[in-house]
C-alpha cells in the first residue's frame, strides 16, 4: 500500500530509489553490535548509499526533530492533558529516549536520505524499454 511513497522507505528500511533493497544491513535497530552498519551500494538498484564523506551529518537534524517532536509530543500528553507531573515525565522520558536512540539514529539517517533520492519505480523503466 505504501510502496511508491517515501514513507515506505523510511518505515521498511529499505533503498530509497527502487524500494526493493535494504538499506541497513540488520533489520532490527536493537542489534548493539551492529545497529548502524549501511550497506554500501543498493543489492537491487545499484544506487550508492554513501554519496559523498559526511553525508549523514545532516541527519543529525533529522534525528533531532524526532526527539523533539517525541519530548513536544509526551509533554502535550502527560502534562498538558492529563495533568501529570513534570518529574515523573522525566523519570519515564529520559530512559526512554536513551532506548529509542538507535531507533532514531536509523530512521533518521532514512529520512535524510529520501530527502535527497527519488522513488524510481523498475517496472516504469522495464516498459519504456
Ligand atoms: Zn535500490
Amino acid at each position: 500500500m505504501l510502496k511508491g511513497t517515501k514513507l515506505y522507505s523510511i518505515l521498511f528500511n529499505k533503498c530509497p530509489r527502487c524500494h526493493g533493497g535494504d538499506f541497513f544491513v540488520t533489520k532490527t535497530a536493537y542489534d548493539f553490535k551492529s545497529f548502524d552498519k549501511m550497506h554500501k551500494r543498493c543489492s537491487h538498484c545499484d544506487e550508492d548509499f554513501e554519496r559523498e564523506p559526511g553525508f549523514y551529518f545532516g541527519a543529525m537534524y533529522t534525528s533531532y526533530g524526532l526527539y523533539v517532536a517525541t519530548i513536544v509530543t509526551s509533554f502535550v500528553g502527560f502534562v498538558v492533558l492529563l495533568g501529570g507531573d513534570e518529574l515523573r515525565l522525566l523519570a519515564f522520558l529520559i530512559p526512554a529516549l536513551i532506548l529509542l536512540m538507535p531507533l532514531y539514529f536509523r530512521i533518521g539517517r532514512r529520512i535524510w536520505i529520501n530527502i535527497f533520492v527519488k522513488y524510481k519505480s523498475t517496472k516504469v523503466k522495464e516498459s519504456i524499454n
